[in-house]
């Protein structure tokens, strides 16, 4: 299975755009295309061409460039088949479990409702690579626009099951604020006070915190961590099922 390059671009206020580049086949996709100039830049810079987008839901700053660039490329968008009528020049639906091919690298999709009804997630197993959009993020998580608690605990789970060395590639650069709030209801996590270090030296200098490592969310991450007594007794839950507790977490940081 192949491996790819993935090349990030920093776009808008804080989004990350992704193009992953399989040297194989020459295969290369566009991963939630905000904008345009910027990518096809990238792209350029980099001498790849755009064959494929992948689209992981429909907000504007996830689908924005979907009709130019497939119009200026005549690549395929592969997006949510639960959310299919919002994807702008959808070629292919792909849905739980479906497995894709960008070139010779194998992609499985998880349906990972919550901070969209029909939000997916990329996984490319073979380049220890997770594209997880709006759902996971460094030290936080969607926010639950069209779905339940439960529904984004359900689909965080997903990812938990991965290998600890995938690299979340999400959608934004939220780690700061998403850390301070992540402080506020873990303040003696000793893995999240030295992480938080390293993210505001990062930040300091401009330099992006995507992708981290699952072995890290799982450590850092309240939205991961429901289980911890930590967690658990700061938001005055002790001994709480899960869903309550992960309920209690994004309500929250929704306040926060
Ligand atoms: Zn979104
Ligand atoms: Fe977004």
């Amino acid at each position: 299975m192949s491996k790819l390059e993935i090349h990030q671009v920093a776009v808008l206020s804080d989004n990350y755009v992704y193009l992953a580049h399989d040297a194989e086949t020459g295969a290369t996709a566009v991963v939630d295309p905000a904008v345009v100039e910027p990518v096809m830049a990238a792209a350029a810079a980099k001498g790849w061409k755009i064959t494929h987008i992948l689209n992981t839901h429909h907000h504007a700053d996830h689908t924005g460039g979907n009709l130019e660039i497939k119009d200026m490329t005549g690549c395929t968008i592969v997006g949510p088949k639960a959310d299919k009528d919002r994807i702008p020049g959808i070629d292919i639906e792909v849905a739980d479990g479906d497995t894709y091919m960008l070139g010779n690298a194998e992609a499985k999709v998880f349906d990972v409702p919550g901070h969209t009804s029909g939000h997916c997630a990329f996984w490319f197993a073979g380049s220890d690579a997770l594209f997880s959009g709006d759902t996971l993020f460094a030290m936080g998580c969607g926010r639950l626009f069209e779905g339940t608690p439960a529904q984004m605990w359900d689909s965080l789970s997903k990812f938990m099951d991965l290998p600890d060395a995938t690299q979340i590639f999400c959608a934004h650069e939220y780690t700061l604020s998403n850390g301070e709030f992540a402080l506020s209801v873990e303040p003696e996590n000793a893995d999240l006070l030295a992480r938080m270090e390293e993210v505001r030296e990062k930040r300091r200098g401009g330099v992006p915190t995507v992708p981290s490592t699952l072995a890290e969310e799982k450590a850092t991450n309240p939205f991961l961590r429901p289980m911890s007594a930590h967690l658990q007794e700061t938001v005055g839950l002790s001994g709480a099922g899960l869903v309550e507790v992960f309920t209690e977490t994004r309500a929250r940081k929704d306040s926060f």
